[in-house]
């Protein structure tokens, strides 16, 4: 028999009990209503011990210790803590409880206790359960934090545990309680409580990646050290009172990883976060954390599309912070957090933390969220297990869940449309997005999506982006992609407004020069030479006034002396080449000077015409080019007809782009089929994976159109692409 040393007991258990007091810090009514409980729970758990043999009262005082440490609530709520398992394990009754702790603490043991009796007796229906829960949570949130605690603790000592409860427990904490503490805004119990399930429920693998975690520490401190040693120098040169944090990400996390992207340890690459925190009042902080965020960059080339401002617009959740992703030392990228001590103690403790700085006026935020609950609960139309899915799916207002034509899901924010979607999954998906099919049925770009929705995105390979598509779009993503795409047009367009504007230049025999430029642009009132040349290509702006603008202005006539020479000749080289018959190309070879155009790269069986250049003989282009139109309204006269060869021996190198969801094995089939199935050449291929989509180029040798679309044809069939598009230039 094991002989128990009950004054060592005693001793310890006092001894949690002053910590409890110590992290709770209550009042003086306060504290005498905790020790009232303390004794309350110490007698009623008197003769009860935990599994592991401890006494029953180390596991109230842990979980009263989480909840005032770890979620930051009050007095109440560790009364109720320490009161939790009581009503449910011995003789008090509620009424009991009632008379010596006043209403709320009765409501809140009441609500635990319902919620123990229904998670114990039935095992099944975890959703039904999972809703009767969530109905206490209408009464008062403190019982779900609570709950939140109990399980954390329970979590934490399972080891005691048979094999088959700690599984069951585990799979419990990893599908309803890491979730609801997510939703809570509770991020640090959330990750211990998904780190403990996979400990339990896959040991193998836990203890693996902490084994890598543990060997790889050293090197990666070193490099946390090398990367944030000047952001340090320039924080403190600037006056800023800061922290920085290098933290790994949980092991939860790595195992997800490894398993989406189907690699193994040594391939995961963002290991950890880096985590600024300032000491800030909190009329500063937003100016003072872009401030950081201004000398990370000034250290570091942050990635545009990973920016991420949940500083000006919170999570719904109440999350604060900044956040973004830059290259970081060896090419690395290195993921920074920018947050106030405030943020980030709302970020590791949630709502609760968040009571404590805003003062009782004006901040309905929690309310709010416990009536949407309420009514999502109360609608008895919904069965259990719709309900975890309408958990899921309109929980936040702010942000919506829709399906790939696959299943995959992906989180948009609210109003986000077809477009918005499409630019998600790819931006190459969003330039070509004609329309698209939510749930089947056809609609426009602009239809606005609802939670739950399955959306197919149709493209077209003659789609370009629009103008008017900036209306459509709410992410800041597709937003973006769409003023690159619409800027590098203007930019091409407007090089050949350039060259219109020096010809007519030469013409009126006036310098081509900054100053005659910038008089242009007063002239005609106009913001940029980009924006001149685009004119003057699109015809907007008519260039004949050009010479009444000569006349007035008498400042612009550096005049240069016109190469009458070199024009004779080129005039002459005109009327040579479109004096004699068809340009053959493949054949012509010695005859004239020519050059496949790389703006569209052609290869036999294309549509194609031959453009004179000045200096660069004749350049082939598709007739379908996207400098064509510009090339045969504005210089008809040096157009030349032009045909290819029937010779098929010679290849030309064309490019693909594909895109398709990344799976093991995709790049392997990819080149099986050019080289092997189509005996294709390839020169290059270079594949890019990101969040499950994959994109990719290769550039390639065929010998003509037809060749090119059987190989299209073929690579579309490969599992997992999704689109293969021959590409306008290489
Ligand atoms: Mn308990």
């Amino acid at each position: 028999m094991q002989t128990i040393d009950t004054e060592a007991e005693k001793k310890e258990i006092l001894k949690r009990y002053r910590n409890l007091l110590k992290a709770c810090k209550p009042t003086k009514e306060g504290k005498a209503l905790i020790r009232l409980a303390f004794d309350t729970a110490m007698e009623a758990h008197q003769e009860m011990r935990r599994k592991s043999g401890e006494p029953y009262i180390y596991h109230p005082i842990a979980a009263a210790q989480i909840v005032a440490e770890e979620i930051g609530l009050s007095t109440t709520s560790v009364v109720a803590a320490l009161l939790h398992d009581v009503v449910e394990d011995t003789d008090v009754t509620l009424e009991d409880i009632e008379r010596t702790f006043g209403k709320k603490v009765a409501q809140i043991v009441d609500g635990l206790t319902k919620i123990k009796g229904v998670f114990d007796h039935t095992s099944s229906l975890q959703a039904e359960n999972f809703r009767k829960m969530l109905l206490t949570l209408s009464d008062d949130v403190r019982v779900i934090l609570i709950k939140l605690a109990d399980r954390l603790h329970n979590m934490r000592t399972l080891d005691s545990m048979p094999r088959d409860k700690q599984l069951k427990i585990s799979s419990e904490t990893k599908y309803l309680y890491a979730p609801l503490a997510h939703r809570l805004g509770l991020y640090a119990i959330k990750t211990e409580l998904e780190d403990l399930s996979v400990k339990y429920t896959e040991p193998e693998i836990y203890r693996s990646i902490a084994q890598n975690l543990q060997q790889t520490k050293r090197d990666r401190n070193k490099f946390i050290q090398e990367f944030t040693q000047p952001i340090a120098e320039a924080l403190t040169k600037q006056g800023y009172k800061f922290e920085i944090k290098g933290r790994p990400k949980s092991i939860n996390s790595i195992w997800t990883k490894m398993k989406k992207q189907g690699v193994p340890f040594e391939e995961i690459f963002d290991l950890f976060a880096i985590r600024i925190v300032i000491d800030t009042p909190l009329e500063d902080e937003k100016a003072n954390c872009w401030g950081v965020y201004s000398i990370v960059t000034d250290s570091y080339h942050p990635n545009p599309d990973r920016l991420r401002d949940w500083i000006s617009i919170p999570k719904a959740n109440g999350y604060e912070s900044l956040h973004t992703t830059v290259m970081g030392p060896g090419g690395k990228w290195v993921e920074v957090q920018i947050r106030s001590e405030r943020m980030d103690e709302i970020a590791e403790k949630g709502y609760a933390a968040h009571w404590k700085y805003k003062d009782s006026s004006g901040d309905n935020a929690l309310d709010e969220w416990i009536n949407r609950i309420r009514e999502m609960l109360e609608n008895p139309e919904s069965n259990a297990l719709d309900f975890i899915d309408e958990f899921k799916l309109n929980l936040f207002a702010d942000e919506i869940f829709v399906f790939t034509p696959k299943g995959e899901l992906r989180k948009l924010p609210a109003n986000s449309t077809t477009l918005d979607f499409a630019f998600d999954i790819h931006t190459e998906v969003g330039y070509k997005c004609i329309g698209a099919k939510v749930n089947h049925k056809l609609v426009p770009l602009s239809y606005v999506l609802k939670s739950g929705d399955q959306i197919e995105i149709i493209s077209s390979s003659k789609q370009t982006p629009k103008e008017d598509w900036l209306n459509y779009v709410t992410t800041a993503k597709a937003k973006s992609k769409i003023r690159d795409a619409l800027k590098e047009e203007k930019r091409k367009i407007a090089e050949e407004g350039k060259a219109i504007l020096q010809r007519k230049f030469r013409h009126l025999k006036i310098t081509f020069n900054t100053s005659n430029i910038n008089e242009l642009l007063a002239h005609y009132r106009i913001a940029s030479p980009m924006d001149l040349y685009y004119k003057i290509a699109q015809g907007t702006l008519d260039i004949k006034d050009l010479k009444d603008f000569e006349h007035e202005k008498d400042n612009i006539k550096a005049k240069v002396p016109h190469p009458k020479t070199e024009a004779k000749s080129f005039e002459k080289m005109v009327k040579d080449i479109r004096g004699s018959a068809d340009l053959v190309i493949g054949e012509d070879m010695d005859k004239f000077d020519y050059v496949l155009s790389p703006c569209c790269s052609p290869i036999p069986g294309d549509d194609v015409f031959g453009f004179i250049t000045i200096n660069e003989g004749i350049k082939i282009h598709r007739t379908n080019c996207p400098n064509a139109i510009q090339l045969m309204s504005n210089y008809a006269y040096r157009i030349v007809k032009a045909r290819w060869t029937n010779q098929k021996e010679i290849a030309f190198l064309v490019g693909i782009a594909i895109t398709g969801i990344d799976e093991v094995g995709v790049v392997n089939n990819i080149t099986k089929v050019i080289s092997s199935e189509l005996k294709v050449n390839m020169r290059s291929i270079s594949i890019e994976s990101n969040d499950g989509i994959f994109e990719g180029t290769i550039m390639l040798f065929v010998n003509d159109t037809d060749h090119l679309l059987k190989l299209i044809k073929k690579l579309k069939s490969v599992t997992g692409i999704l689109t293969v598009n021959r590409m306008d230039s290489n």
